[in-house]
């Protein structure tokens, strides 16, 4: 197994809360690892790390092969090979569709223009939005920008995606478009991180489970295994208030 994101004795502060205790965790090239917990529990916080957008206080964190807690580290040579999806979207708002997905291929990998539309249109094929290439965000529902923001994630070709509730804040009938979407994600091996409260993508989609409580890794286990048998109290306590 090859790993993609290491925490090693990771611990996370702000202020004098403490987010992130002393997290060990390997994710390895191929997973699809769905982390599940409650509100406020540092899900976020954790997803947000693998990336930089928060830094650690203490301990090490290897992402593709190079630490982020080394200040010698080229942040933006990390983001090339970690994508992210968030729940809100973060579309350019003033640019279209297409641009969205053609822009940082241009600008970061500088891939040229004429292949960068080919990649993109091919992406925003997948996720059932070439149709609405030359429309602005505001233009389409919140199922369909995030279907978007899945297609730019995937045509930098990285290595990993992260999803931080990449449906939570979708209008119900438009979640199941954008869990088929990350579905074939999934299907394509691209190694996947997914803070989410769908329970039937972490069960059937997921390749591991963990669940994340008070700034802990509470059970980190095959999915089948932890929806049939929690091992902790607090699992089965918030299994039972979200199934
Ligand atoms: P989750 O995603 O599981 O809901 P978060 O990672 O967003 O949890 O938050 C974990 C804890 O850290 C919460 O108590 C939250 O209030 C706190 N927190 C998150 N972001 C910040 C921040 N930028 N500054 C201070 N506290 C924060
Ligand atoms: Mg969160």
């Amino acid at each position: 197994m090859t790993p993609i994101i290491e925490f090693r004795d990771v611990n996370k502060y702000y202020g004098k809360l403490h987010a992130l205790k002393n997290i060990n965790l390997t994710i390895n090239e191929g997973e699809v690892v769905s982390i599940i917990g409650p509100s406020g529990s540092g899900k976020s916080t954790l997803i947000r790390t693998m990336n930089g957008l928060e830094r650690i206080n203490s301990g090490q964190l290897i992402v593709t092969g190079h630490d982020l807690a080394d200040k010698a580290t080229d942040i933006n040579k990390i983001r090339k090979n970690v994508g992210m999806v968030f729940q809100n979207f973060n579309l350019y708002e003033n640019h279209t569709v297409l641009e969205n997905v053609t822009l940082a291929p241009k600008i970061v990998l500088k891939r040229p223009d004429d292949e960068n539309k080919e990649i993109a249109m091919r992406y925003l094929e997948k996720v059932g939005m070439a149709d609405k290439a030359n429309a602005y965000p505001r233009q389409v529902s919140g199922g369909q920008k995030q279907r978007v923001a899945i297609a730019r994630s995937l045509a930098m070709h990285p290595k990993v995606i992260l999803f931080d509730e990449p449906t939570s804040a979708l209008d119900p009938e438009m979640i199941q478009d954008v869990l088929d979407v990350m579905k074939y994600v999934a299907e394509q091996g691209i190694t996947m991180v997914v803070v989410t409260h769908e329970m039937g993508f972490a069960r059937k989609v997921g390749t591991r489970l963990i669940f994340f409580d008070k700034g802990e890794v509470l059970e980190d286990r095959k999915p089948e295994e932890f929806f049939a048998h929690p091992d902790t109290e607090r699992a089965r306590d918030f299994l039972s208030k979200v199934i």
